[in-house]
């Protein structure tokens, strides 16, 4: 086998080869550890809070339902409204405030999940 030969005779004159394959040998009869109870759930605990996503979209509910509001009070408050339109854009609205009312009632701000 020239190849055995020419590899042991490289590894005779390199310290570094001879090292690696010490260091590997070395290391292949290490036990493999397992990680210590409870480790992923520490880590997880440390780990910086993302804002809670029920609460960034009872946010985006309330800014909605304002400015549904807002829409509706520059509809129906203007003196020279026109009964045309307003009628026609009342279903809207209200379709629109439902909306965002039932979505403001469904993840009802006061009940409180966080700590
Ligand atoms: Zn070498």
């Amino acid at each position: 086998m020239i190849q055995c030969d020419d590899l042991r005779e490289h590894l005779e004159g390199c310290e570094d080869c001879r090292l690696h394959i010490t260091v590997e040998a070395r290391l292949r009869t290490q036990p493999i550890l397992e990680p210590p109870k409870g480790l992923v759930a520490r880590v997880l605990r440390g780990l910086p809070r993302a804002v809670p996503l029920r609460r960034e979209i009872l946010r985006l509910a309330v800014a909605a339902s304002i400015l549904v509001a807002l829409a509706a009070g520059g509809i129906f408050l203007r003196p020279d409204q026109n009964p045309d339109y307003v009628a026609e854009v009342k279903p809207h609205l209200t379709e629109a405030w439902q909306a965002v009312a039932s979505l403001v009632t469904t993840l009802n701000p006061l009940e409180r999940t966080e700590p």
